[in-house]
């Protein structure tokens, strides 16, 4: 295997560098605007349960590996187009070689891409009583694991050990599915089941190949290591217990010079049941595996050159910010930037782990560092980010007028519905509440709305929980951004310059955004525009607009 060309030095993913002697408060402020606030997208995230007791937050700049004299240790993530297919992966066994010269590694893994998206379409076809096409779909998923195992994978004993690993996972796959077919329920154990193949059959693949090229290399299902409550679909952490494991089965691995890949995206509850971290949450695997083992850095590895001014697929001129804090990060992946889980640097909050985004295609390059306060002396506009799966709810309407709690009420409903919401517009003198969920929510969230307030809509002609899935939200993103009426007002222009129309304005609580909702077929244009408008795909770093 030959070493990439350019190659990331891995001596320049050095220690951290964090300077940071206190843990901010950062609980959530309010902006005293009773007509628009936006949901602080991770004031949870303080939450203790990621320091262990006595792990002393990084201080003047040591990193735990400085601190204790042993190496330092990494966590590194690749995300699916990272391990597309064997050409990819033999990327990404060059970056795991070269970076675990100087560093223990311990390497989180996605599926290979597009492969979740078939297992969530096999789980489906399987609850419509379609059980051959659920078999086809994972066939097919044996055949594109066998195919990149018999490009990287020489050993005849090594392959046939693979594939019987295969097979068994497919196999556990293929009984889900029947079971799921014959009962047409797919409920949201199997759902998780169903949906963690991917990694299950990815991190086998990776820790043969590595090992077959030298880099001695074990797959660990984090079933094993990653304790999650029960909440199927979108598990949280238990965070004493996952480090207790990670310390048992995995640290002796690294004593003896192993690296181990462990499947992102999954873990299981205490009595063993597997759980899901929800959609794109091999991130926050890497994030919760960072905090467990106290890691000197966390790394992102995916296919952009960091975190960019606005996501490029939408904005070919967006430009790669070198540094971004916690709290930007947080808020562009909870306002749609897909670069990052939305939970990614929650566990990262106590411990001030850096965390890197950085390209497994172009790992000559620095990427985007993130860290608890930012480059210190940026401010203004950083950063744009969209959301165009989106729908707006609104309860509301005259008979809304007189009843009681509406706004408890409706947050009772929201909450029942598991819905995230984006940002919420109230006006209390006409109980008018809007809201915005993700589309995929919004239909469980108005049935919850209607059942809560049934009493009160059985009288009336009129529907006063209204349902509008035509809209996107645009949002600025930026730390000490200067006076939010001039953001607003550049933004105004900016949206007006291209005839699209503002439905409303959102400031956060955080300070550190301002959300504007505009229709869904709007949204590109808007981006565009206000990309333009604040300079930031032609900037360089120290010339962050501060207005
Ligand atoms: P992975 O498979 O590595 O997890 P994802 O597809 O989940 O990768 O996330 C990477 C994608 O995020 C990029 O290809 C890009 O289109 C999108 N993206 C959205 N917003 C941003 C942003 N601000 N910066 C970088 N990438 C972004
Ligand atoms: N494979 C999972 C998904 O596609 C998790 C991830 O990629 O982060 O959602
Ligand atoms: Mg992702």
């Amino acid at each position: 295997m030959s070493i990439l060309p350019n190659a990331h030095d891995s001596r320049s993913l050095g220690p951290a560098d964090s300077s940071a002697e206190t843990i901010g408060n950062r609980s959530g402020r309010s902006n005293g605007n009773a007509l628009s606030l936006v949901h602080a997208p991770d004031g949870a995230a303080m939450a203790s349960e990621f320091i262990p007791d006595g792990v002393a937050v990084r201080r003047n700049g040591h990193s735990r590996a400085q601190e204790s004299g042993n190496r330092p240790l990494q966590v590194i993530k690749f995300g699916g187009t990272s391990v597309g297919d064997a050409h990819c992966i033999a990327r990404v066994m060059e970056i795991v070689r070269s970076t675990s010269r100087d560093s223990d590694l311990v390497v989180v893994v996605s599926a290979m891409s597009g492969v979740t998206n078939k297992l969530v379409s096999a789980a489906l076809q399987s609850e419509a009583g379609n059980y051959p096409a659920a078999a086809s779909i994972l066939e097919e998923l044996r055949s594109q694991h066998e195919l990149a195992a018999q490009t990287l994978i020489h050993s005849a004993a090594e392959l046939e050990r693979l594939r019987q690993k295969t097979n068994s996972v497919l196999q556990e796959g293929s009984d889900l599915c029947r079971q799921t077919s014959l009962s047409r329920e797919l409920t949201l154990r199997a759902r998780d089941a169903i949906s963690s193949l991917g990694e299950r059959l990815s991190a086998p693949l990776l820790a043969a190949a590595l090992t077959e090229h030298g880099v001695p290399s074990e797959a660990i299902e984090a079933t094993e290591v990653l304790v999650t409550d029960d909440c199927f679909g979108g598990a949280e952490p238990l965070m004493d217990l996952t480090r207790e494991r990670c310390e048992a089965r995995v640290r002796p691995l690294l004593q003896n010079g192993i690296v181990p890949v462990i499947t992102g995206f999954i873990g299981a509850t205490l009595d063993g049941e597997l759980t899901t971290l929800g959609r794109g949450g091999s991130d926050y695997s890497a994030t919760i595996l960072g905090a467990a083992f106290c890691a000197d850095e966390v790394t992102i590895w995916t296919d952009v050159d960091g975190v960019l001014t606005s996501d490029p697929r939408m904005v070919p001129g967006a430009c790669t910010i070198p540094e971004i804090s916690y709290r930007e990060a947080a808020e562009l992946a909870h306002f749609g930037a897909k670069v990052l889980h939305p939970k990614t640097l929650r566990p990262l909050m106590q411990t001030h782990t850096p965390l890197w985004i950085r390209n497994t295609f172009a790992p000559e390059k620095t990427g985007t560092k993130v860290t608890p306060e930012g480059s210190l002396n940026d401010g203004g506009v950083k950063a744009l980010t969209a959301f165009s799966d989106a729908a707006l709810i609104r309860v509301g309407g005259p008979a809304m007028a007189s009843v009681a709690n509406v706004l408890a009420r409706t947050f009772t409903a929201i909450a029942a519905a598991q819905a995230d919401v984006l940002l919420i517009l109230h006006s209390s003198s006409q109980n008018d509440v809007r809201f915005v969920v993700p589309s995929a929510l919004a239909k469980a969230t108005v049935e919850a709305l209607r059942r809560e307030f049934e009493q009160e809509l059985a009288v009336e002609i009129e529907d006063h929980i209204t349902l509008d899935s035509t809209i996107g939200i645009i949002t600025v993103v930026g730390q000490n951004m200067g006076e939010v009426s001039a953001i607003i007002g550049r933004t105004f222009n900016a949206l007006q310059r291209e005839n699209v129309d503002i439905i409303a304005i959102a400031q956060g609580s955080s300070d550190c955004n301002v959300s504007f909702v505009v229709g869904r077929n709007d949204v590109k244009a808007g981006l565009l525009s206000t990309h333009r408008e604040f300079q930031l795909g032609l900037m360089e770093p120290e010339e962050f607009p501060t207005k």
